[in-house]
């Protein structure tokens, strides 16, 4: 059997493991350690990687290259106006950048070969054979090009990349046979540099990914710079602020976070006279979360929509594994816990357990182990189009495959015999942004209600990325299916655009979106309670009625004139929402609920 290692190629550490005896294990240098700083510090006559890198910091700031994880896939217009946080100096132009370290100009991926390098040779060292082979994890938000990067660092340092790996759900794969649980997991990692949750299913051996969401600049860096921040304005403006002030106070802030991990205040000591930073104070765990906190809750976020996107209840999730060095602060564990409502499980090393999950994936694609299901990712996200020019997405970019998905639709129009599904791809929320793969139609529905009908949409994507759309109207059994091929005719530079668009456009496509669900469910209030009105009558007070009848006036008013503002929206929503739930209550059958809450597919 060749052998093929599991690496996590983290921002700020990496690991290498390997199966033994069907077991996963970190492999150490001599030293004993696990863990390699990814920091490569480029002296005028050697490379110097990892924990040697990380003592030479303060010698050669100009030449001690860190965090280059979050340059991946980024051109120097990406990031030029960003506080990215970086003490070295970046250069470049709209389609490249490059990093120089002293005298040399250097791309992230090369920098990275050389942390890829070093664990190689840490792992033959460790194994005493060579090391040709690997499985790399990468954050699961990670797009092509990011993914690209990886394989050219890889490349570099001499190793085939058998597979790329989803962070998350190498972690999930390390817990699924630490533990044999089956169930829905949450996977909660928060690194150096990147952000990511995901849900998953573990089942029998299958790991699908239910859906993921996260952020590729937020982690524990993140963290320090608040607290740098924090320094900067305690020190005053005196302080001389270029790169080597900037690395000392990044150091200064790591430990003083890592501290606050386990104590309740920390002396802050800084006397750096060359610098006019001279700093002595005392920092309470209090404050440190404070200055945290809008970090934590962006986090919450993610973990808010990815909740939404897997389709489950927040009392589905069975457990919650934490991944990653910044799980350790306190706040986050109890943020975690609060928002899932459980104890988060800390059983494996959460530093570890994406390279032991790397590891396990080494193995089966080895032919170790045959009971545990491959698991690729779709580059692009699926969906079909719903009312108003929305689109819904049923598999999200990056889920493994093969995967399938099941959705349940219904009418917004009274007495449809005919359904059209549009099968669309992209990450924008509007159909017209998106690009469109397929239109069918499922014929011959006997004429039912608006919101009767039960249209139940599968998609299914299989080891080869063959998309198929099945749709069934449950009532009536009549169904309709396509196979597509979502990847034909699209290069790897038109996925990079369509994601970098998606990204430009998120917050203008979010707030587009949530007015278009709000017009929506506005007219669907409106239509249901205009078909109960005569009944409403006799089972509802005068003073009812009549507020009632103003809110929906005051409804139909807005959506004539294609009211923009959400805010208003959301409260007319909400109010129609108040006054026609006891209606509801008293008269609305099982069937005409849907038409309060269901989604509805576009008109025809
Ligand atoms: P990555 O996956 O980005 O390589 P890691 O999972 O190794 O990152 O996490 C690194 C981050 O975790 C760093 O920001 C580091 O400061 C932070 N970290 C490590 N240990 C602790 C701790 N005990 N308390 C708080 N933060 C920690
Ligand atoms: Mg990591």
């Amino acid at each position: 059997m060749s052998v093929i290692v599991g690496i996590d190629l983290g921002t700020t550490n990496s690991l290498v493991s390997i199966c033994q005896d069907g077991v996963p294990v970190v492999l150490t240098d001599k030293e004993g350690n696990g863990m390699l700083p990814s920091v490569v510090t480029y002296t005028k006559d050697s490379v110097l990687v990892g924990n040697e890198a990380k003592k030479q910091f303060l010698e050669y700031p100009d030449r001690t290259i860190y965090s280059v994880k979050r340059l991946f896939g980024k051109s120097y217009s990406d990031i030029k106006n960003s506080s990215i946080g970086l003490p070295f100096q970046i250069g470049g132009d709209n389609s490249k950048l490059s990093i120089r370290a002293g005298d040399k100009e250097l791309q992230p991926f090369e920098v990275s070969a050389q942390v890829l390098a070093k664990l190689k040779s840490i792992a033959e060292k460790a194994l005493g054979k060579p090391v040709e082979k690997a499985v790399i994890t990468v954050p699961a938000w990670f797009d092509d090009t990011q993914r690209n990067e990886t394989r050219y660092a890889a490349r570099l340092a001499n190793l085939e990349v058998v597979r790329i790996l989803n962070e998350p759900t190498a972690a999930a794969l390390a817990y699924g046979l630490d533990t044999k649980q089956t169930g829905k997991i949450a996977v909660y990692d928060l690194g150096g540099g990147t952000f990511d949750v995901s849900i998953l299913d573990l089942c029998d051996g299958v790991f699908q990914v239910l859906s993921t969401n996260g952020d590729t600049a937020l982690g524990g860096d993140d963290m320090d710079q608040a607290l740098v921040d924090w320094m900067i304005k305690k020190a005053g403006p005196d302080l001389i602020l270029d790169a080597e002030s900037r690395i000392a106070m990044k150091f200064a802030a790591e430990q003083i976070k890592i501290r606050l991990s386990d104590k309740d205040e920390v002396e802050v000591k800084l006397d750096f006279a060359a610098k006019n930073l001279n700093l002595q104070t005392v920092l309470g765990r209090e404050e440190f979360e404070t200055l945290i906190n809008p970090l934590i809750q962006r986090t919450l976020t993610s973990c808010q929509r990815a909740l939404r996107d897997s389709g489950l209840e927040l009392s589905d999730i069975t457990s919650v594994v934490l991944v990653g060095g910044a799980t350790r602060v306190p706040a986050i564990r109890k943020a975690v816990k609060e928002f899932f409502g459980k104890s988060p499980f800390t059983g494996i090393n959460p530093d570890e357990v994406v390279a032991l999950g790397a590891a396990v994936q080494a193995l089966v694609l080895a032919g170790g182990r045959r009971d545990v299901l491959l698991l690729d990712v779709i580059p692009l996200s699926l969906g079909i189009e719903t009312l108003g020019g929305a689109v819904t997405k049923i598999l999200l970019r990056n889920t493994t495959i093969p995967v399938s998905a099941t959705e349940e639709f219904t009418t917004s129009v009274d007495n449809q015999t005919a359904i059209t599904v549009h099968v669309l791809q992209g990450e924008r929320e509007l159909v017209e942004d998106c690009r469109s793969l397929s239109r069918f139609k499922v014929k011959d529905l006997p004429p039912m209600p608006a919101g009767l009908p039960r249209l139940q949409v599968s998609f299914t994507v299989d080891e080869n990325g063959v998309l198929s759309v099945k749709a069934v109207e449950t009532r009536s059994s009549q169904s309709a299916s396509v196979e597509i091929f979502p990847s034909i005719g699209l290069s790897m530079e038109a996925v990079d655009k369509i994601v970098e668009e998606s990204i430009d456009h998120a917050m203008d496509d979010f707030e587009l979106r949530m007015l278009v669900e709000l017009r929506n469910k506005a007219e669907r209030i409106i239509v249901a309670t205009d078909r109960v009105w005569q009944k409403a009558q006799s089972l509802m007070g005068k003073e009812e009625m009549t507020d009632l009848e103003k809110t929906l006036n005051e409804t139909k008013a807005a959506l004539k004139r294609g009211e923009k503002d959400k805010e208003l929206m959301q409260n007319l929503v909400d109010r129609l929402g108040d006054l026609t739930r006891p209606l509801a209550d008293k008269i609305f059958t099982s069937a005409t609920e849907d038409v309060l809450v269901g989604k509805s597919v576009a008109e025809i």
